[in-house]
């Protein structure tokens, strides 16, 4: 009993402490601070990474239709993984070091502050539509491997080889040119399939998207096949609710693509939704939670100059109406629709290119 005041009396005094070190402001103070339409008359837009175009168009068009706003940028990012030509996400997504395809997608929905997703999900290719079923159909938010996928049999989700044979040659490039320590040999170069040619790194990408309706409502999904050639296993910031997205819905989204170890270490989508809440503008809390990636980022990942070698872009949606895509390294772009068209707007950065 004693022991128990003890703590609850150091609980208290923490919780008092914290409450003074951060800025966090009560839902009426945050509103007061914020700008926003009125209801029916907020600015009905979508934004996305680069690669979403289409997507955004598409849940524009829904989101105008009046459907809700998650199952719009759901619909958003299904074209992309649907497409076999984007090696970054769903069908055609590249595969981990083994050769085998495993996916990350997380939900979340602003009315209802839901939120679903999947991990390291094999075999179905719309890893951003089971997420949804973990949100409406569990009570759970979070699924990962082969209980993800019995999951989504479970609900009829077809099950199929997501390896196409691009991805197939440009991992098997990538094992092949590995090391000389192994037996795997590259062809020469003349051989070399100008598909594989173009791939010589590590390439990476996500899609994320974010859409808002008439009544300010906010919803996002992120959906990808992680970082190519993986650790089996290995799991990314974007399915993970805080870091490859986040929404509040009287605040605003945070989505994010690129570099996910560094994001998860920073839980970066919570954290600009939550300055955007201290009054900051999508802008501003972006930028400020790059410079936080770069103060926390070790040593081997940086350039002689001290800036961070990997690429992390966040896309911000703010209840006030205004939007913004941010990345480390310019120059780079996202993409919008909105009553002004689809088009690719550039991103605020960081550091540009020497
Ligand atoms: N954020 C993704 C991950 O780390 C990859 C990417 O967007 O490039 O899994």
């Amino acid at each position: 009993m004693k022991e128990n005041s003890v703590s609850r009396r150091k609980f208290l005094l923490t919780s008092a402490a914290l409450a003074a070190s951060v800025p966090l402001l009560t839902k009426a103070q945050a509103l007061d601070k914020m700008a926003r339409p009125a209801k029916g008359n907020f600015p009905v837009k979508a934004i996305s990474s680069a690669n979403g175009e289409k997507a955004t168009k598409r849940a524009y068009e829904m989101l105008l239709a009046g459907k809700d706003t998650l199952d719009a940028v759901i619909a958003g990012v299904n074209i992309q993984e649907d497409d076999p030509k984007d090696i970054s996400v769903g069908l055609g997504g590249l595969p981990n070091e083994n050769g085998v395809v495993e996916l990350d997608s997380a939900v979340m929905h602003g009315p209802s502050h839901k939120a679903g997703a999947v991990a390291a999900i094999q075999k179905i290719r719309n890893p951003s539509k089971v997420a949804k079923l973990v949100m409406t159909q569990t009570d759970h938010v979070l699924l990962v491997g082969e209980g993800a996928f019995r999951f989504a049999r479970a609900h009829g989700f077809q099950e199929e080889n997501l390896l196409t044979e691009k991805a197939r040659k440009i991992w098997l490039y990538w094992k092949q040119s590995l090391s000389n320590k192994d037996d795997w040999v590259p062809p020469p170069d003349s051989e070399l399939d100008p598909d594989v040619a173009k791939f010589f790194g590590r390439p990476a990408g996500t899609i994320h998207c974010s859409g808002m309706n008439a009544n300010g409502d906010i919803s996002c999904v992120t959906t990808t096949s992680g970082l190519s050639f993986k650790i089996p296993g290995r799991v990314g910031d974007s399915p993970i609710i805080g870091a490859g997205l986040y929404v509040d819905n009287e605040i605003g989204s945070c989505g994010s693509t690129g570099r996910g170890e560094a994001n998860l270490q920073n839980l970066c989508s919570f954290a600009a939704v939550e300055l955007m809440r201290s009054g900051m503008s999508p802008k501003d809390a972006g930028i400020e939670i790059l410079k936080r990636v770069k103060a926390h980022t070790e040593n081997r990942l940086l350039d002689e100059k001290g800036r961070p070698e990997f690429g992390l872009r966040f896309y911000l949606l703010s209840k006030d109406g205004s939007h913004t895509g941010v990345s480390m390294w310019g120059p780079a772009k996202f993409a919008v629709t909105d009553k002004n068209g689809t088009r690719l707007e550039d991103c605020a950065t960081l550091f540009e290119k020497d």
